[in-house]
């Protein structure tokens, strides 16, 4: 159940109820790939850091593993000891992006897994009988993300066949959440808005699988090539036709600056791998922008990462410190890294929150961009 507390401009502060605890939007959800975050950071630290919702991927766990061994082991919460939300993707997105040779049909799709090359299906009632297993908090709806650049052609049919694929989602969630060895009865599907970068297109089908009544929706299809003007002009377009009682969820985006204008255009829940790759990689995040760990003016800085931060490196720990081990190739430098970035994104969600609720959030944002872009201007 999602409650409105709270809206500033078109920005949202809710909360959505769940079996799993309840979570404040906007919220930032971690991405735990196969059920572990990138970065040797497990289910004890991201409660360290703040983490409000897990998100792993159902392609991922159903190639390798198995979601009816997961099953039997309790579900994805109890088999990762998470006992706060989880959301799945649908695995359609890396069925489409990932996976070798495809063929869609109206049924679903046919593809190959990319770890051993065996074949496939998987259509609406496939994935949700994947979701069904992990038994996460909220499952995504199975659909077609076109290519940013597709024709309108396509597109238009694409997303027609993600609205048939809409329907059967909602009919066999519902059958599985009544069957009685079910892992969570009370689990979530989200609906998720396509279009490419076609406004009108995305607008008919916003209002199209609204009628659906689901618990949330996602605007799904982005930050795959197109601009940051282009997506925001989508946002534009397309959020005020989603329903605003409901949780909107703006799939793998972004950057910090990109959060804060989706936010401003009414988007209230995102995930992204931004924080724990660029973390593996050495760039960190701070309020004045990213910096580069492996660059040698950190060599003696013996300032944390970010000043003031309250993630458990920053407290203990120094640049010089950090850029050691990243250089030595000590997992322990990644996992120092992927651990300041989570907690820097799940912080900058609180700090939007205290802004929307505080009815201060153009200002915030116009203040919080700016200060992001110090270290680019320099
Ligand atoms: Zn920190």
């Amino acid at each position: 159940m999602y409650r409105l507390l709270k809206t500033d401009g078109r920005a949202k502060r809710g909360e959505l109820q769940t079996v799993h605890g309840t979570i404040q939007t906007p919220v930032f959800m971690n991405v735990g790939t196969v059920a572990a975050i990138k970065g040797a950071v497990s289910t004890m630290d991201l409660k360290e850091i703040g983490t409000q919702v897990e998100l792993s991927n159902t392609y991922h766990l159903h190639v390798r593993t198995g979601d009816k061994l997961i099953k039997e082991m309790g579900g994805l919460h109890k088999f990762m000891n998470w006992d706060r939300p989880i959301l799945t993707d649908s695995g359609g997105f890396q069925v489409f992006s990932l996976a070798g040779l495809r063929k869609i049909k109206e049924e679903g799709v046919t593809f190959q897994s990319h770890i051993d090359g065996r074949k496939i299906f998987m259509g609406p009632e496939e994935s949700m009988q994947i979701q069904s297993n992990l038994g996460s908090t909220i499952a995504m709806a199975f659909d077609e993300c076109a290519p940013a650049k597709a024709e309108r052609d396509y597109v238009e049919k694409s997303v027609a066949r993600t609205t048939r694929w809409l329907a059967r989602c909602k009919k066999e969630m519902q059958r599985l959440n009544s069957l009685p060895d079910t892992v969570n009865p009370n689990q979530l599907l989200f609906g998720i808005n396509q279009g490419a970068v076609y406004a009108d297109i995305r607008i008919d089908h916003a209002k199209r699988i609204s009628e659906l009544d689901l618990p949330g929706y996602a605007v799904g299809g982005l930050a795959v090539g197109e601009t940051h003007e282009e997506m925001y002009h989508v946002l534009d377009e397309t959020v005020p036709y989603l329903p605003q009682d409901k949780p909107t969820y703006l799939m793998g985006v972004g950057t910090p600056a990109n959060i804060l204008e989706a936010v401003d255009r009414g988007i209230d829940f995102f995930d992204c791998v931004y924080p724990s790759r660029n973390g593996r990689h050495g760039h960190v995040y701070t309020k004045f922008g990213k910096i580069n760990l492996f660059n040698a003016q950190y060599e003696k800085d013996d300032r944390p990462i970010e000043e003031g931060c309250q993630c458990p490196v920053c407290k203990n720990y120094t640049r010089a410190y950090v850029r050691h081990l990243l250089k030595a190739k000590e997992m322990l430098g990644m996992r120092f890294c992927v651990l300041h970035n989570l907690y820097f994104y799940n912080h900058l969600m609180e700090d939007i929150r205290g802004a929307i609720e505080e009815g201060r959030y153009s200002a915030f944002k116009k203040e919080r961009l700016e200060m992001l872009n110090t270290y680019d201007k320099k």
